[in-house]
């Protein structure tokens, strides 16, 4: 008989086994900087590791961030996990410890990525490169000639593009490689890529894990043996996340699920209205059956996500016109929060590109990037035919 393994609703509300000693049935807030010894002794016993303990909140040695840890390794099938004050801070510590040797970061990614491995990683003198995910056929000289950590996001942003998290991981194995999957779009509810090979999953949890648009944070899942030489980093960029953030967080995870089951519910049932209305061009969503990732998302998902884009039929002036007129929408460049979000990735997130960039990438000026929140869904298609017809 093989070992039970719990169901991820279950590991979102007993992730931690941390206990309260007055019986409170959430860890609560140490709002401390510094934890006292009885005696030098035991203080050095956690000072050299040897035994668990809390010490100094920078360090990440403090109850309210175990406790969030391990629940957020148990949600990611992980060892370990280390939580940040931001999801670049996340990145930018994994990039330091494990990118140095060169990174290649595959398709579309978050801009503060794109940004951090083109402008501020070359200064370092790590060598990054950004390949396409139809550029696949370049990632095996990238790693013969030494890149060791390959990072990519999917489905990715704003095109929804499926990149295969298994034959990537076989590749970069071959190589001595690791890789690194950016889950934030997807959540550990619809992917779990560590399952699937991958050798570190990295979130902004400013998104779904936090979920209600009220906290930044971000969270790096692995091995420990992968883990212990980023929380040096981590330690000393003062990248640590506070424990009323901390708190908060792992708060918000005990309805993750709940909340991007519904999600993801709502999303296939705005996608598929879209689908089919006369002013749209085209969507982009991998829950449904004539998207190309489709049978990808099928294979490597566990849900489609509360992602989508649509292009508005017309140029990217008529998309502004859309969504302008959305009232449930709010125009705001963030994702994963229970309020419904739209955003135009010419404006906001991929502004900084030049349009033949842009073009190159597959995004449409008319295009309008969606993140469905926890409202009713026949609201959110209301609220959209209702800015279309304008
Ligand atoms: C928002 C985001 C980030 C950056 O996270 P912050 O918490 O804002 O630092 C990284 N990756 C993706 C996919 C994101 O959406």
């Amino acid at each position: 008989m093989g070992k039970h393994v719990q169901g991820l609703s279950t590991r979102a509300i007993h992730g931690t086994t941390l206990k309260d000693a007055h019986g409170s049935p959430h860890v609560p807030i140490y709002n401390t900087t510094t934890f006292a010894f009885p005696s030098t002794a035991e203080l050095l016993d956690v000072v050299d590791g040897r035994k668990a303990g809390s010490l100094y909140t920078r360090y990440g040695l403090n109850p309210s961030i175990f406790a969030l840890e391990e629940t957020l390794a148990a949600l990611e099938s992980a060892e370990a996990a280390w939580a940040f004050c931001s999801g670049m801070a996340a990145e930018t510590a994994l990039f330091l410890t494990h990118g140095r040797d060169g990174v290649v970061c595959i398709g579309d990614a978050y801009g503060g990525t794109l940004e951090l491995l083109s402008a501020q990683l070359p200064l370092l003198g790590i060598k990054t490169h950004c390949i396409l995910g139809n550029e696949l056929g370049k990632l095996d000289a990238l790693l013969a000639d030494g890149a060791r950590l390959v990072f990519f996001e999917t489905p990715t942003n704003p095109t929804l593009e499926l990149i295969d998290i298994r034959a990537i991981s076989l590749v970069a194995h071959k190589y001595g490689a690791k890789v690194a999957v950016d889950n934030t779009f997807a959540s550990p509810v619809n992917q779990r890529p560590l399952e699937l090979g991958a050798d570190f999953v990295v979130h902004s949890a400013t998104k779904y894990l936090g979920g209600h648009s009220d906290l930044t944070a971000g969270a790096l899942m692995g091995r420990k043996d992968d883990l212990m030489p980023v929380w040096n980093w981590r330690k000393n960029l003062g990248s640590m996340i506070a424990p009323e953030t901390a708190s908060l967080l792992s708060r918000s995870l005990r309805t993750l699920v709940v909340r991007v089951r519904q999600q993801n519910t709502a999303a296939q049932a705005v996608a598929e209205a879209m689908n089919k209305h006369p002013k749209i061009a085209r969507v982009y969503y991998p829950g449904l059956a004539d998207f190309p990732g489709h049978a990808l998302a099928q294979e490597q998902m566990h849900g489609f996500g509360g992602m989508l884009s649509i292009e508005v039929r017309g140029t990217g002036a008529d998309a502004t016109r859309v969504a302008d007129a959305l009232r449930l929408f709010a125009l705001a460049p963030s994702l994963g929060g229970a309020e419904s979000l739209v955003t135009q990735p010419c404006t906001t997130t991929h502004h900084g590109l030049t349009p033949e960039e842009r073009q190159r990438r597959g995004i449409s000026d008319a295009m309008l990037r969606l993140s469905v929140g926890l409202e009713d869904a026949a609201d959110l298609i209301a609220d959209l035919e209702q800015a279309l017809s304008t």
